[in-house]
C-alpha cells in the first residue's frame, strides 16, 4: 500500500519537547517490557506494537474516567448488539482522535522509524461482510465522540472475512488470520465469563406458593469470556468499550475419556464449543441458515444481555429500571433472539411477570432493518430451533398468542393477515420469523435510508406496520468524517480547513464555507492537485499489485463494494465492453481517457457473482491489451478490498457508481464516503442516493435508470429483456461478443450463462437500463472534458455532504430512540469567511 502522508498541518503545531520525550520512553519501555525486546533487535512489528500498547495506556485512562463519571452519574447506556463490526486499521485513528498524530510522528521519527510504515503493520479487522459491519465501527466511533456512555458487543472471530486473491481471473478464498502477531487493542477479561446453554428439555414446575414456572434444563454449556477494545471519541474525551466474545468449553478436556485413549473424543466438545467463535459467516446480503450461526447468534445475545443485566444491577440494583438506563440496539436481525432471552432473564431467572416482562423488553430494544430482499431475511426452521433453544420456542409462541390475538382485534376473521404477521411462517416448513421478532419485540425498527424505510412499510412489514402504527422511523446512515475524510484524506482534509476554518473539524457543517470557494479557479487548482496526488498513489498502487499502468490524468471511475447482482457491477462491465467497441469503431475520436476500477468480494457461495469477477479480469486482459484504443480505456480489478483499501481509492476516485437496481440497496455508505472525497456519483434513484441528490443539488450528480416503481412494473411484465436488445445496438453488440468468447477465447462458453441472463432473465433490469446508462456516461465523459465544471461540481460535493456525517445519524439515533443526551454540537460558526 503507498505510504499516506501524515497531514502536513499536523506535524506542524509545536510540539511540547516534554511530551514528546515522554511518548518516546513510554514506546522504549513497552518494546523493552512488553515485547522483551531492544530497540536494535526491533522489528517494525515489534515497534508497531510497542507504539499502539504505550498508546493504549493513555486511552485506557482516559476509559477509566469515562466509565466513573457516567456510573457516578447513573447514565443511561446504549448497547450496540451486532454480529459485524468492520473496523479496519485503529492505529492512526486512535492517534488522531487523541490529538497525538503528530507528536508520535515526532517521536517515531527520533526512534528512526516511520509512521506510516508501522501504520501498515497493523491487520485490517474485518469481522464484518461490508456496509452493515463498517456502519457498527461507525456509530461506535461517533457514539464515543458525541460522548454516549455505549458497549458494543460483537464476536471476536479467530478469523475474519476472508481474504480474497484472484488467480486466472477467478476468485480465491483463504482465512484472514488476523491475530496471528496477536492484538495490541484488545484486553482480555479472564473474569468476565458468562454461561450461555444450548438445548434439553423445559418442565413447567409448580413451586409451594402455587405459582408455575418453565424449568429449562439444557444439556450443554459454552463459555463466553469478554476480550474489549477501547474506541476513544474525537479530541479523546470519551471512551467505550467494544465488548468481543471468544466461545470456550468450561472443561478443556476430559480426562477420564482422555485416559481411555481417545483423545479426539477428549477434546470434541471443546472443538464444537470453540467453532462458535471460528469465523465470521461470509455471507452478505443472504441468510446462513446453518445450525452454527443459530448457535453464534444465541451466544452472543445471551452474554451480551448477562453481562448488561449485571452492569444495571450493579449500578442501579432494580431490575425493573432496566428501560430507563440501558438502551439496545439490534443491528439486523442477527440479535433478533434478544427479544425472547431478555424474556427469559426477565421471567426465569428474575422472576418478573410476564406482562412487565414484555413491558421492559420491548421499552429497551429497538431494531435496524438492513434490507427487504425477502431471501435475505433471516428464518429458522422450527425443528433446529426447538433442538438449540427449546426454552426460547416457548417463549415465542406465547408472545405469538398475544400478538395474535391483537392482530384478530384489528382485522376480525381476515387468515391471511394472521398468518403474514404470526411469529411462524407456515408457508414452507414452520419456521421462525426473525424479522417479525425483533420488530414486535421492539419499540421502534428503523430503516437506513428514507426511502427504504418508505419501502419497509410497503413492504416486508406492511402488515407489522398496520398492526404497530407509529414504530416505523428513518435513520439514514451516516460515516464518521475523521477516518473518510481527515485520515484518509490528509490533502483535501488540508484545503478545506484552510478554506473553512479548523472548526471544521468539530463541526462538518462548517464544510458548507466551501460553496463560496467552488467557482474560485485558484481554489479549483489546488483541488485538483490534491486529487491528482492521490490518483499518483493509486496508480502506483495498482501498478505493483496489478502490473497495469494507468495514466493520472484519466478519468478514475470507481465501483467498490460486495460483488452482488442488485449491485450490478455487470452494468458496469457491459458498459464498459460497449465503450471498447466504439473507440475501436473510432480510435481518433477525442476519447476521454478512462480507467475503470473494480474491487469487491463475492460470497464464496455465491458462484454467478464469482463468475462476474472473472468476466471483469477476463474484459480487463483484452481491453488492456488492445494497443489499437491507444491506452483509452484500462480495466482495473483490485484484490482484496477491505478498509485500508477503501481509504487509498476513495481519496483518489473522479466518479463513483452507485448503479443498483432501484429499490434493493438499503442505503449504501461507499456512496457518501466516494461524495465526501469530491467524487461525482453516476447513480440510480436508490437508498441514500437519493438523499444525496437531494443535499449535493440534481445538477451535481447524474441518476439515470429506472426508478423502483418502474421495476416494479416491469418485472410484473416478465423479464425477458428482447424488447430493450432488439432497440439497443450497442448492448445488442456487448452482449454476443461476452456470449461468443471474445472475452475468454480460451473457453469461448464460459459467459454464456450471463448472456442467457442479460437476454431473457433479466431480474436485476441490467439490460433494461442499459442505454440510460451508457446515455449518462457519456454525459460524464462530456462533463469531465469542460474542466471547471467538473472541478466545481466536484467541490460541491464535498461542500454539501456535512450532512452524512455519523455524528448525525447517532443524534437522532440518542433523541428519538434511545433517549439519552448527546454532548452538544459546536456553536454555530461567528461569521462566514470572505472568498478568498
Ligand atoms: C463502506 C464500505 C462498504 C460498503 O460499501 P457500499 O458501497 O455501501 O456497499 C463495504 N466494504 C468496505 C470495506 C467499506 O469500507
Amino acid at each position: 500500500m503507498p505510504a499516506q502522508p501524515v497531514p502536513e498541518k499536523f506535524q506542524q503545531p509545536p510540539i511540547d519537547e516534554l511530551a514528546l520525550s515522554e511518548i518516546k520512553s513510554a514506546i522504549l519501555a513497552k518494546l523493552t517490557l512488553a515485547i522483551g525486546k531492544e530497540a536494535t533487535q526491533a522489528t517494525k512489528h515489534d515497534w508497531y506494537k510497542a507504539a499502539a500498547l504505550a498508546l493504549r495506556d493513555r486511552i485506557v485512562h482516559r476509559w477509566l474516567v469515562s466509565e466513573k463519571e457516567s456510573y457516578d452519574a447513573g447514565r443511561k447506556r446504549v448497547y450496540y448488539l451486532s454480529l459485524e463490526f468492520l473496523i479496519g486499521r485503529l492505529f492512526t485513528d486512535a492517534l488522531n482522535n487523541m490529538g497525538l498524530l503528530a507528536q508520535y510522528g515526532a517521536a517515531l521519527g527520533d526512534l528512526g522509524v516511520g509512521l506510516n510504515d508501522l501504520r501498515k503493520c497493523e491487520p485490517d479487522a474485518a469481522l464484518g461482510n461490508g456496509g452493515l459491519g463498517r456502519l457498527a465501527a461507525c456509530f461506535m466511533e461517533s457514539m464515543a465522540t458525541l460522548e454516549i456512555p455505549a458497549i458494543g458487543y460483537g464476536i471476536r472471530y479467530d478469523y475474519g472475512l476472508f481474504r480474497q486473491i484472484i488467480n486466472h481471473g477467478w476468485q480465491q478464498e483463504f482465512p484472514d488470520e488476523w491475530l496471528s502477531f496477536g492484538n495490541p487493542w484488545e484486553l482480555q477479561r479472564p473474569e468476565v465469563v458468562y454461561q450461555v446453554k444450548f438445548g434439553g428439555s423445559v418442565e413447567q414446575v409448580t413451586d409451594p406458593k402455587g405459582v408455575t414456572r418453565a424449568v429449562w434444563t439444557p444439556i450443554e454449556t459454552v463459555q463466553a469470556m469478554a476480550y474489549d477494545t477501547p474506541i476513544v471519541g474525537w479530541r479523546g474525551e470519551h471512551v467505550n468499550a467494544l465488548r468481543l466474545w471468544s466461545a470456550r468449553a468450561p472443561d478443556p478436556m476430559l480426562i477420564d475419556v482422555f485416559n481411555t485413549g481417545d483423545y479426539l473424543g477428549a477434546t470434541a466438545h471443546e472443538a464444537r464449543a470453540e467453532a462458535i467463535c471460528k469465523f465470521l459467516y461470509p455471507n452478505d446480503e443472504s441468510p446462513a441458515g446453518r445450525e452454527l450461526r443459530l448457535r453464534q447468534e444465541y451466544f452472543f445475545v445471551s452474554a451480551s444481555l448477562q453481562d448488561l443485566i449485571k452492569r444495571h444491577l450493579d449500578s442501579d440494583g432494580q431490575i425493573r429500571n432496566l428501560a430507563k438506563k440501558a438502551a439496545i440496539q439490534l443491528n439486523d436481525t442477527h440479535p433478533s433472539l434478544a427479544v425472547t432471552e431478555l424474556m427469559r432473564l426477565l421471567i426465569d431467572v428474575h422472576h418478573l411477570r410476564w406482562d412487565d416482562a414484555w413491558q421492559i423488553t420491548t421499552a429497551t430494544l429497538s431494531y435496524t432493518n438492513h434490507t427487504l430482499l425477502p431471501e435475505a431475511l433471516e428464518t429458522w426452521p422450527l425443528d433446529l430451533f426447538e433442538r438449540t433453544l427449546p426454552r426460547h420456542l416457548q417463549i415465542i409462541y406465547r408472545i405469538n398468542e398475544a400478538h395474535l390475538a391483537l392482530a384478530e382485534q384489528r382485522c376480525p376473521g381476515d387468515i391471511e393477515f394472521r398468518a403474514s404477521v404470526s411469529l411462524i411462517d407456515e408457508r414452507a416448513g414452520r419456521r421462525v420469523r426473525m424479522g417479525h421478532l425483533a420488530f414486535i419485540g421492539s419499540h421502534r425498527i428503523n430503516g437506513v435510508s428514507a426511502m427504504h424505510s418508505d419501502l419497509m412499510k410497503e413492504t416486508v412489514f406492511h402488515d407489522l406496520n398496520h398492526l404497530y402504527p407509529d414504530r416505523i422511523t428513518n435513520k439514514t446512515n451516516g460515516i464518521t468524517f475523521r477516518r473518510w475524510l481527515t485520515l484518509a484524506n490528509p490533502g483535501l482534509t488540508d484545503l478545506v480547513r484552510s478554506a473553512c476554518g479548523d472548526e471544521v473539524l468539530d463541526d462538518p457543517t462548517r464544510l458548507d464555507r466551501l460553496e463560496a470557494f467552488a467557482g474560485d479557479s485558484a481554489f479549483q487548482q489546488q483541488f485538483r492537485t490534491v486529487k491528482h496526488r492521490n490518483k499518483i498513489a493509486l496508480a502506483r498502487l495498482i501498478s505493483e499489485r496489478n502490473g497495469i499502468r494507468v495514466d493520472p490524468g484519466a478519468l478514475f471511475d470507481v465501483q467498490i463494494k460486495r460483488i452482488h447482482e442488485y449491485k450490478r457491477q455487470l452494468l458496469n462491465v457491459l458498459e464498459t465492453v460497449a465503450l471498447y467497441h466504439a473507440i475501436k469503431d473510432e480510435p481518433n475520436r477525442d476519447w476521454v481517457p478512462r480507467v475503470k476500477i473494480f474491487a469487491g468480494k463475492a460470497a464464496a457461495s455465491y458462484r454467478y457473482a464469482k463468475l462476474i469477477i472473472k468476466l471483469i479480469n477476463d474484459v480487463a486482459e483484452v481491453v488492456n491489451n488492445d494497443a489499437s484504443i491507444g491506452g483509452k480505456l484500462k480495466v482495473v480489478f483490485l484484490a482484496d478490498y477491505n478498509v485500508s483499501l477503501a481509504e487509498v481509492i476513495i481519496p483518489a476516485a473522479d466518479l463513483s457508481e452507485q448503479i443498483s437496481t432501484a429499490g434493493m440497496e438499503a442505503s449504501g455508505t461507499g456512496n457518501m464516503k466516494l461524495a465526501l472525497n469530491g467524487a461525482l456519483t453516476i447513480g440510480t434513484l436508490d437508498g441514500a442516493n437519493i438523499e444525496i441528490r437531494d443535499h449535493v443539488g440534481a445538477e451535481n450528480i447524474a441518476i439515470f435508470g429506472m426508478e423502483a416503481l418502474e421495476v416494479v412494473a416491469r418485472r410484473a411484465q416478465g423479464l425477458d429483456a428482447n424488447d430493450v436488445i432488439t432497440r439497443s445496438q450497442p448492448l445488442a453488440r456487448a452482449i454476443r461478443a461476452i456470449d461468443a468468447g471474445a472475452f475468454s477465447p480460451d473457453d469461448p462458453a464460459r459467459f454464456a450463462s450471463v448472456a442467457h441472463a442479460l437476454r431473457h432473465l433479466d431480474h436485476y433490469m441490467v439490460s433494461a437500463d442499459f442505454d440510460s446508462y451508457y446515455e449518462a456516461q457519456r454525459g460524464i465523459d462530456a462533463r469531465w472534458a469542460a474542466g471547471p465544471a467538473w472541478t466545481r461540481a466536484g467541490i460541491l460535493n464535498v461542500a454539501r455532504m456535512a450532512w452524512f456525517s455519523s455524528d448525525r445519524t447517532i443524534r437522532e439515533y440518542a433523541e428519538d430512540i434511545w433517549d439519552v443526551p448527546t454532548r452538544h454540537a459546536t456553536q454555530p460558526p461567528p461569521a462566514r469567511l470572505a472568498k478568498g
